[in-house]
């Protein structure tokens, strides 16, 4: 299960992103944009930070998971479209010179901390 290596660097990369002078804080949230193309199963991966921060500053924070859509564009026509299946040719013109634009992320894009 490769979720729980994921898991956990994103607990260190979201402790790293907590300051150093902040002592005995509530992380509510920490939001993760994850691409439908990083072949990451959302509810492992929750599972896995679940497990993983209960010793952290982390401890409690709910991993909140923003799933993206695989976006691609192709680079003779321009049209841009939503992947759904494993087509990967432009639904316009058939090219294979495509690029995927979105569906690759695996970040942080925020913390939330809970205030006093
Ligand atoms: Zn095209």
């Amino acid at each position: 299960m490769h979720e729980m290596g994921i898991a956990m660097q994103l607990v260190e990369i979201a402790s790293a992103a907590i300051p150093g002078d902040m002592e005995n804080i509530q992380v509510e949230k920490v939001n993760l944009k994850l691409g439908k193309l990083s072949s990451v199963v959302p509810d492992s991966l929750r599972f896995c930070f679940e497990i993983i921060t209960k010793e952290t500053l982390l401890a409690g924070a709910e991993l909140c998971i923003q799933e993206i859509e695989v976006t691609a564009r192709c680079n003779d026509c321009n049209a841009e479209w939503t992947i759904t299946g494993p087509a990967f040719s432009c639904e316009k013109c058939k090219s294979g010179n495509i690029t995927i634009v979105s569906g690759q992320e695996l970040e942080i894009s925020s913390i939330e901390i809970a205030d006093e």
